[in-house]
């Protein structure tokens, strides 16, 4: 099939900037063959570009050959540039279609595609994201990458503007920040070396220089359990702060979460509606739960955890139930459960200051005071049967003004499931990497 070019057309209007108010102009549009209506006399196709969907109106007798002969070709998600003059015409959607003097197919699609982009069959998650492209064209992927956007856009701003300096450390290190077991490993010429797991030990050192830091990266897990929750490639914001304590970062925690929920709710008022969703920025303070609470409240509803246990996931979903709609922290933890750079409690160093912060069953964020002893620190690896050796490189910097300093780690996508309100961590990442998909 020929194929028009490009050639001088370029983009007057997005479809959602054609409205009632604009009749009589001449615009150029872009986009996508949504649809395609054949009512004897008069054709309409349905157009859809990023900003949302536009009626073309032809009307066969008063149209020439050669638009008769495009439209003769037009299949679904077929891209397609068209001019024309903008009408005004109450029965349209929006109240408005655009009337084609010139039409350009600018790339055809084959058939039959592998699912249908408008939504209106619904396909299995490993369908839409073997074909994710196309799935992502559908209005309720475009809501939530939308969401993201302005997610990540706030998160930003806010850092920025309570101080915080944008930092990127290496994503290919020598040494496990979390122990060795979840790292890739890497051909690195004559040695052997890993992908980063998470900025831990780089942004530690770093607020001995900036103090306040924060970083928006890629890490990379080799878990092998396929759940809901869990990537083996994933986002995380990151913070560090100099002369701060866990409770300090707790509440930026909080403020971030107020901050995201009011920006996505002011900015996103559109994509909401497409997913259902009414945000509403919490009002209430943050309520901050101890460990043995959690421990305890699970007792009572027959779920078993073993004080000084990590909490399993089948108890999660418990507290998922017991926490509904609520972002929530849970503090003083068990130090034999946390990594080794969480500063033990000097009273009770069985406790130690980390918190994890939470909504309904998903953790999105773990953070704490670090520890800013080098003595504390080797023991602490000592506990957790890993070899200070390997930890050389930042053994040394306890010897040049290593300051109290605290920050956290948040999965972005984690934050995206609490905001968007889904239950499968693949729905809110463009191409998702996990313990079976590769590609695409
Ligand atoms: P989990 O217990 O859920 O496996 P974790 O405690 O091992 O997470 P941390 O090391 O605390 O994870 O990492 C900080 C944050 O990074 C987590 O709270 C989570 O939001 C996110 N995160 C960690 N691992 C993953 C993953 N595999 N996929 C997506 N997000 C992750
Ligand atoms: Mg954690």
């Amino acid at each position: 099939m020929s194929i028009d070019s490009l050639g001088e057309w370029r983009r007057t209007h997005y479809s959602n900037m054609v409205g009632p108010a604009l009749d009589g102009e001449k615009v150029t549009v872009f986009g996508w063959v949504e649809d395609v209506r054949d009512l004897g006399g008069i054709t309409f196709i349905t157009l859809r570009d990023r900003e949302g969907l536009l009626q073309i109106t032809v009307l066969r007798k008063k149209v020439s050959e050669k638009i008769l002969e495009k439209i003769s070709r037009i299949g679904r998600q077929f891209a397609i540039g068209v001019k024309g003059t903008v009408r005004s015409h109450r029965e349209a959607p929006k109240g408005v279609e655009v009337i084609p003097e010139d039409i350009k197919i600018l790339a055809t699609a084959a058939h039959p595609l592998p699912l249908d982009p408008t939504g209106r069959v619904p396909a299995d998650i490993d369908v839409r994201l073997d074909a994710r492209v196309l799935d992502l064209r559908r209005p309720e992927c475009r809501a939530i990458f939308k969401i993201r956007h302005e997610t990540v856009t706030e998160i930003r701003r806010f850092f920025i503007e309570n101080g915080f300096i944008e930092v990127h450390t290496p994503k290919i290190i020598a040494a496990a920040a979390e122990g060795g077991a979840a790292l890739f490993p890497v051909d690195y010429f004559e040695q052997k070396a890993f992908l980063a797991q998470s900025p831990e030990l780089y942004k530690e050192q770093l607020t001995t220089v900036f103090e306040k830091v924060f970083e928006i990266g890629t890490y990379f897990r080799a878990e092998e359990s396929h759940t809901r929750r869990h990537l083996n490639e994933f986002i995380s914001v990151d913070i560090e702060e100099a002369f701060a304590t866990v409770d300090d970062v707790m509440n930026v925690q909080e403020e971030l979460t107020r901050s995201i929920v009011s920006h996505v709710a002011k900015t996103c008022q559109n994509e909401l509606e497409i997913l259902g969703l009414s945000l509403k920025t919490p009002s209430q303070r943050f309520k901050r739960y101890t460990y043995s609470e959690i421990v305890e409240e699970l007792r009572k509803r027959n779920v078993e955890v073993e004080w000084g246990e990590d909490i399993p996931t089948p108890a999660y979903r418990e507290l998922g139930e017991l926490h509904k709609q609520e972002y929530y922290f849970i503090v003083d933890w068990p130090s034999r459960v946390r990594p080794f750079y969480i500063k033990p409690r000097e009273d009770k160093p069985e406790l130690c200051y980390a918190f994890d912060f939470m909504y309904e069953w998903i953790e999105i964020t773990s953070g704490g005071s670090r520890v800013d002893s080098k003595e504390v620190f080797v023991n602490r690896l000592k506990e957790q049967n890993l070899d200070p050796k390997s930890f050389d490189f930042y053994l040394k910097i306890f010897d040049y003004g290593m300051p109290p300093h605290a920050g956290f780690g948040m999965g972005l996508e984690r934050m995206l499931m609490a905001l968007v309100g889904k239950e499968n961590i693949r729905e809110v990442i463009l191409f998702p990497r996990d313990r079976f998909r590769l590609t695409p």
